[in-house]
């Protein structure tokens, strides 16, 4: 048994990662401030007596005796990524070396929540992890682009300097149960849309792509990367099969059986125009690859949407 810190623990991906570790009898440390966590996300697991929850700003420094860390604490949708600017890169940035000063004074190993956003508007197509990438350092993503970045950086200083046992993983959109209600991005704007009979909003045209990966696939990849020796990263973490956004729309239609009709609204700037992960990396170091279709994946997700949907409406 260890003792485990995760940041961002109440949120969509952070939650799993509690479940999974109490699940194999560690000791958790979940420590969030709720700007999109909830505690309606860790609930069930409160009255473990190995289950503790932490409520900090990681853009402060924290003073914990942990064995590993899983450092997820972050704004994931550009929607919440982009209320507070500031904010984002002020977690990414002073939320990082936080973390690994403590990782540091501690000898804990430590993972980042990296992010394909690190490749911006891919010119190289699928993204493999040699690509530098194509970011706008100025633009409305930078706070999270840029601050994942800089965030990958301090982490391989921290490595290459101080030794610090460090992982990086750089995920691809994934989505599931858990996702919030309003969280904003596509995947569960378009459910919770389709469920409620309102219009499906199809930023741009609707050509742009995206890759999907259901939370399970990537919890996996989470764990087999966190348990590997003497490979750090970065690697992709992040199912290859490509869908147009417009793609997705007429697939929860279907799924959700939906009189919902699709509205055009205008692109955001920046908007990556492609992505796709190449997980030859992933494959080969961790023997990982995601094994739930989209279609899987968005049923369990639209099962779980309705009845989140059916207990705010009672
Ligand atoms: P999420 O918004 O559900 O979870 C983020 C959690 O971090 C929330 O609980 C939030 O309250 C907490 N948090 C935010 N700022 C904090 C701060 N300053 N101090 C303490 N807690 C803070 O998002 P998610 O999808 O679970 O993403 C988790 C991590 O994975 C993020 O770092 C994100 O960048 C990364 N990631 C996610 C995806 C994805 O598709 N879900 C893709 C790429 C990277
Ligand atoms: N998108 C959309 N309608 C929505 C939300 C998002 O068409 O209601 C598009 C968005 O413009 C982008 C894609 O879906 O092209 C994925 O957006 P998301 O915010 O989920 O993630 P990211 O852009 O960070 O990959």
């Amino acid at each position: 048994m260890s003792r485990v810190l995760v940041t961002g623990g109440a949120g969509f991906i952070g939650s799993y990662l509690c479940e999974h570790l109490l699940n194999e009898g560690h000791e958790v440390l979940c420590l969030d401030n709720f700007f999109t966590g909830t505690k309606d996300n860790i609930i069930h697991l409160m009255d473990n007596h190995r289950f503790e929850l932490i409520r900090h700003d990681i853009t402060e420094p924290i003073m914990l005796e942990v064995d590993r860390i899983y450092h997820f604490a972050c704004p994931a949708s550009p929607v919440h990524y982009q209320y507070n600017p500031v904010k984002t890169i002020k977690t990414n940035v002073m939320g990082t070396i936080n973390m690994l000063g403590l990782a540091k004074r501690v000898k804990a190993r430590v993972m980042l929540a990296s992010t394909s956003e690190v490749y911006g508007d891919p010119k190289v197509h699928p993204q493999t992890e040699e690509y530098w990438g194509h970011v706008n350092p100025i633009g409305p993503r930078s706070c999270y682009d840029e601050g994942k970045r800089v965030a990958e950086t301090l982490m391989m200083d921290y490595h290459r300097q101080n030794n610090v046992d460090i992982k990086i993983i750089r995920i691809f959109n994934t989505y599931g149960p858990r996702m919030a209600i309003n969280d904003g991005r596509v995947v569960s704007n378009f459910i919770v849309q389709a469920l409620r009979g309102e219009d499906i909003t199809v930023y741009g045209d609707g050509k742009q792509t995206r890759s999907f990966c259901y939370i399970d696939d990537l919890v996996d990849g989470i764990f087999k990367m966190m348990n590997t020796e003497d490979f750090i990263g970065p690697v992709n973490l992040g199912n290859p099969a490509e869908f147009t956004i417009l793609e997705l729309a007429e697939l929860v239609i279907e799924l959700t059986g939906s009189k919902s009709k699709i509205k055009y609204l205008p692109k955001p700037q920046d908007d990556p125009v492609q992505r796709q992960p190449d997980i030859t990396l992933a494959k080969r170091k961790l023997n990982w690859e995601p094994r739930i279709p989209l279609r899987e994946g968005l049923e369990k997700t639209i099962a779980y949407f309705e009845s989140r949907l059916s207990q705010t409406q009672r």
